[in-house]
């Protein structure tokens, strides 16, 4: 309990967690708290950190930053979902592709009626039923609420941007609604003798910052929640092995294509984030299996354009902190922990973070019944995303290394293993109250990854086989025609 009320928030760290934190609080708290951000050029940024989901369309709008600005500004692209290549078995290929498929029906989804058709002789993919795999494999894109003439939903998507000019466009304009920038090297983080809480950051060059409530955005270093208050750290490296990645960005390549690649090898797995102006890349592996140099030669091996830069190391361990705020410190971003970067969920997770102290502000003192509902709050949110990205490790076929053979063996959090069991024998899968990942998320990478349910739910036989097959038919020449009618992606961002 810390009674004070909170009239200062300093914010330590200025990356895009640092920034996102600043512009939201700029937005929501600036008449009612001082808002500083301490950041060092000299330190920089972790530079990588380009690809996005959806949500990150309502964070610009809270903050009022208009797209047409944003892509501008960011060199942003679309992003329509991330295509997975040799995941399940080597030459296998499928996407989580945003948006819906197929067309629901009252208490069952459309992927029932799928199997239905399927174990009646159909052999159309899943994907044939989704509008944002169809427009991302044929290179096209519009803003698009509804398939045209019906009640069946359009397109979903988020973006591939440039992180640091994000970071840039945010600084300027959380600046202008009255954040104070420091620039400056924390060399040292004081605590109040009685309480153990934080007092005031000393910068290399003298200056002493004192605050009331401190955010701590300063990266995988975690300086304030980690370096000065020891809160500990939950290791989800048994279940999530890798714990490096090497990243470049290299020259751009037609066509410019609206979604992300994650592409398996022998030992992790390689991005690939087509920007405007050019692509980013990286390996994402295990050092158990692999070797920095091994990694390098690997990934300027599978470039499409001219590498724009020496290739950057950056080990890294999949977790998250035992308390995302303790006493007077809250951690956003990489100090609050790191899923790898497979299904793009970390900057959504400031995004939450960032949310979720805004609705928990304590201005009237830090009170322990909020402080513990935050970090319950935190923990669940972690932990369903944890199993999400677990289960593509899980659910591999791959027979050609000891590391995808040594993922297929591990024990998984029993969270997990009771939603794979309960998808293969009944086809059901469902969203927990919260969750980020959609039942259509996961029936995709299950069924991506040869998980192919046992039975479908009985309301699919609602509809005769005949009828079934006339649906997806039907279904099939609707989202074809929709595609035909939309623009390219490179040409439809020159007009949004
Ligand atoms: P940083 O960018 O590291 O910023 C830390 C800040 O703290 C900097 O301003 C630095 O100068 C400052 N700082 C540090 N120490 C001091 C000090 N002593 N004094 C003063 N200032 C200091 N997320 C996604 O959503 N999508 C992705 O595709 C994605 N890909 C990723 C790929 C990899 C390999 C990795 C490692 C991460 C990826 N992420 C991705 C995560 C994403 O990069 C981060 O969540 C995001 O960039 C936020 O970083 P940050 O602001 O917490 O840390």
């Amino acid at each position: 309990m810390h009674n004070n009320k909170i009239k200062k928030v300093i914010i330590a760290g200025g990356g895009t967690a640092g920034w996102i934190t600043a512009a939201l609080m700029a937005k929501t708290l600036s008449k009612t708290v001082d808002i500083i951000l301490v950041e060092s050029d000299e330190i920089g940024t972790i530079g990588v950190g380009e690809a996005t989901i959806p949500p990150i369309i309502h964070l610009n709008n809270a903050i009022g930053l208009d797209e047409k600005t944003f892509i501008k500004e960011t060199k942003a692209t679309i992003k329509l979902g991330i295509e997975f290549d040799n995941w399940g078995k080597l030459g296998d290929s499928y996407m989580h592709a945003f948006g819906s498929i197929g067309k629901n029906f009252p208490f069952c989804d459309f992927h029932h009626f799928w199997l239905k058709a399927k174990q009646n002789g159909d052999t159309s993919s899943y994907w044939d039923y989704s509008l944002n795999y169809q427009a991302a494999k044929h290179n096209k894109f519009k803003k698009l609420t509804s398939i045209e003439g019906t009640n069946l939903p359009g397109i979903e998507y988020a973006y591939h941007f440039d992180a640091g000019l994000y970071a840039k466009l945010l600084s300027k304009f959380s600046q202008n609604m009255g954040v104070t920038r420091i620039e400056g090297i924390v060399n040292q983080v004081n605590l109040n003798n009685e309480n153990g809480y934080v007092k005031s950051l000393a910068l290399e060059n003298g200056e002493k910052i004192n605050g009331d409530l401190f955010i701590d955005c300063t990266g995988l270093k975690a300086l304030l929640i980690e370096g000065a208050l020891s809160t500990g750290f939950e290791d989800y490296s048994h279940w999530l092995p890798c714990d490096r990645a090497i990243a470049v960005a290299c020259e751009s390549v037609e066509p410019l294509t609206p979604y992300t690649r994650s592409t398996a090898h022998e030992s992790g797995w390689q991005w690939r984030i087509p920007l405007q102006h050019r692509i980013g890349n990286g390996l994402v592996y295990s050092s158990k299996y692999m070797t920095d140099e091994q990694a390098k030669d690997k990934l300027l091996s599978q470039l499409d354009g001219k590498p724009l830069a020496e290739p950057k190391v950056i080990p890294f361990k999949a977790g998250v902190r035992r308390k995302q705020w303790h006493k007077n410190v809250v951690a956003i971003g990489l100090s609050s922990g790191f899923f790898e970067p497979l299904e793009s969920t970390n900057i959504h997770l400031i995004q939450t973070a960032a949310i979720r102290l805004l609705k928990f502000f304590p201005h009237n003192g830090i009170k322990s019944a909020e402080v513990i509902e935050f970090n319950r709050q935190s923990k669940k949110e972690s932990h369903m995303m944890r199993d999400f990205i677990i289960l593509h490790y899980k659910l591999n076929q791959r027979d050609d290394s000891d590391f995808w053979r040594a993922c297929q063996r591990m024990e998984v959090p029993d969270t997990l293993t009771k939603k794979m069991a309960l998808f293969e024998q009944s086809g059901k899968v469902f969203r927990e109250q919260d969750a980020l990942f959609t039942e259509i998320a996961w029936q995709q990478v299950m069924i991506g990854q040869n998980l192919i349910p046992q039975d479908y739910h009985p309301i699919a036989n609602s509809l005769s086989v005949d009828q079934v097959s006339e649906l997806m038919t039907n279904l099939k020449i609707l989202i074809g025609r929709t595609v035909d009618s939309l623009p390219s992606h490179r040409d439809c961002l020159k007009t949004l």
